[in-house]
């Protein structure tokens, strides 16, 4: 199986080329020429697997070029109970409501990201220890992703990383899980300046074409492929936990930002598995809720991004976007260029026509969350079922109390957890105990190692030359 691009002027890879990938040359993000299918059979045979030998068996449809011996090492280093708190990995617990919920944020993080990056990062360790390269990641995080990324390139041969963050704007929590990491190969960058700033710095780094290759820079950013492989397995392991034969369908309501996540659970859908419908739950930034009940698409500038409570869905434009698009337009670049560049330009583009088809054929629906739908359902769901639920889930299970069905088995996925959020939720519940797993006890109490600068691209690259000739 090979890899080719949305915009279609890119050659085709192999599973390992484009795992090192970022966007392809041509500016499209890579997709498998066509989804493997999945028959009733292999679902019989699956659906008793332990997570990481699910994971196998997926992984293995799509990279043909890993030896099946060497990616069973790699699942089963990656998904333990230990790193990912069950022997279940990603349980399905029911709230009285009959909405399920799908944990996926035990992980090191306690947010989902840990579920691919993981995955990625043993991925990563494996292929450049093979092809004898080095790679050095160079990212800008407001919190979550950086964090996750952090904890699965740790202590990797052949890797560094290079995180910026804005000096002062994460939370303690999310500081010290960063800052804690004593690992030699982790280097954070606390950048005297906003988001934008590290962002800015990230460019143009990337854009210095010499200095990218001397210094083998490369990023892991919401549209790998990689992680996008990894989701798709918890969709599956979600399907099975929720229901007892094949026959049945369940639908799955995502918390939604880069459309990430729930592009991994359209392909699930694409490669046979029984979804009904994908709901697609947006914060305040709703651009593809309003995209999903219009067929408009009209991204934003990150000046009109709301910054709001849960703030990893604040995005203005949705990167893995693209990846649906081409699909939905019958994988024609032509059409995928042209709508790019409608979006390029800052017009956006009308697929109000398609809308049946997106309903009916892809499943998809959405709806929206606010401030007030966000602490409304935390604290129904506490009084109710005695549980907290971070602010991002919340969103979801908002949003699918909207649109369910009579008869609908509806999975949320719980992105994160609560205790990543403090803030929100004592204003949700006012001051009660929010639980934390006891390996996090502490952790603000941890030393930390960081490095601050000024809001400068060269002080940056001397951090990183630094690091680099002389190691
Ligand atoms: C990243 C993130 C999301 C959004 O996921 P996408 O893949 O970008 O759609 C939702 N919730 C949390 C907690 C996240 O960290």
């Amino acid at each position: 199986m090979n890899y080719i691009s949305t915009r279609g002027q890119t050659a085709p890879k192999t599973f390992s080329e484009v795992l090192l990938m970022g966007l392809a040359p041509d500016g499209g993000l890579m997709l498998p020429e066509h989804y493997p299918q999945v028959n009733g059979i292999m679902l019989s045979n699956w659906r008793n697997l332990s997570y990481k030998n699910l994971a196998f068996e997926i992984v293995s449809l799509f990279a043909p070029d890993i030896p099946a011996e060497d990616l069973h090492d790699i699942v089963s280093r990656t998904y333990t109970a230990d790193t990912f708190g069950t022997a279940e990995i990603t349980p399905v617990r029911t709230l009285k409501d009959g909405i399920k919920i799908q944990a996926l944020s035990n992980g090191p993080t306690l947010a989902f990201k840990d579920m691919a990056m993981q995955f990625l990062g043993n991925m990563f360790e494996y292929v450049l220890n093979k092809e004898g390269k080095q790679l050095n990641i160079l990212g800008a995080t407001s919190g979550d992703t950086g964090s996750a990324a952090e904890y699965a390139l740790r202590g990797k041969k052949g890797i560094n990383v290079f995180m910026l963050s804005p000096e002062g704007k994460m939370s303690d929590f999310q500081r010290a899980q960063m800052f804690s990491l004593q690992d030699d190969n982790i280097v954070n960058i606390a950048v005297q300046g906003m988001f934008d700033d590290c962002q800015d710095i990230v460019k143009a780094v990337q854009n210095d074409a010499d200095f990218k290759q001397r210094y083998h820079i490369g990023t892991v950013n919401s549209i790998n492929w990689g992680r996008i492989v990894a989701q798709v397995v918890y969709y599956f392991a979600g399907y099975f936990r929720a229901t007892d034969n094949n026959h049945q369908r369940v639908s799955f309501c995502v918390p939604s930002g880069n459309f990430g996540n729930i592009c991994a659970g359209h392909i699930a859908k694409q490669m046979g598995l029984p979804i009904d419908r994908l709901i697609v739950a947006t914060n305040e930034n709703d651009v593809l809720d309003q995209f999903f009940r219009s067929g408009e698409y009209r991204p934003r500038t990150t000046a009109q991004t709301f910054v709001t409570s849960s703030p990893s869905m604040d995005i203005s434009k949705a990167s893995n976007f693209e990846r649906f698009i081409f699909d939905l337009s019958g994988r024609n670049a032509d059409t995928v260029r042209r709508l790019w560049q409608q979006v390029g330009n800052g017009t956006g583009f009308n697929l109000s026509e398609k809308l049946p088809e997106i309903r009916e054929t892809y499943g998809f629906y959405s709806g929206k969350s606010t401030h007030t739908d966000r602490l409304d359902t935390i604290r129904a769901v506490y009084q109710s079922d005695g549980e907290l639920i971070d602010p991002h889930t919340a969103d979801g299970i908002k949003v699918a109390r909207a649109l369910r069905r009579e008869g609908e088995t509806i999975i949320c996925l719980e992105t994160a957890l609560a205790a990543k959020f403090n803030n929100t939720i004592t204003e949700a519940v006012g001051k009660v105990a929010i639980p934390r797993p006891d390996k996090l006890r502490g952790l603000e109490q941890l030393p930390q190692k960081v490095q601050i600068v000024p809001n400068d691209v060269e002080t940056v690259k001397i951090i990183i030359r630094n690091k680099l000739d002389y190691n």
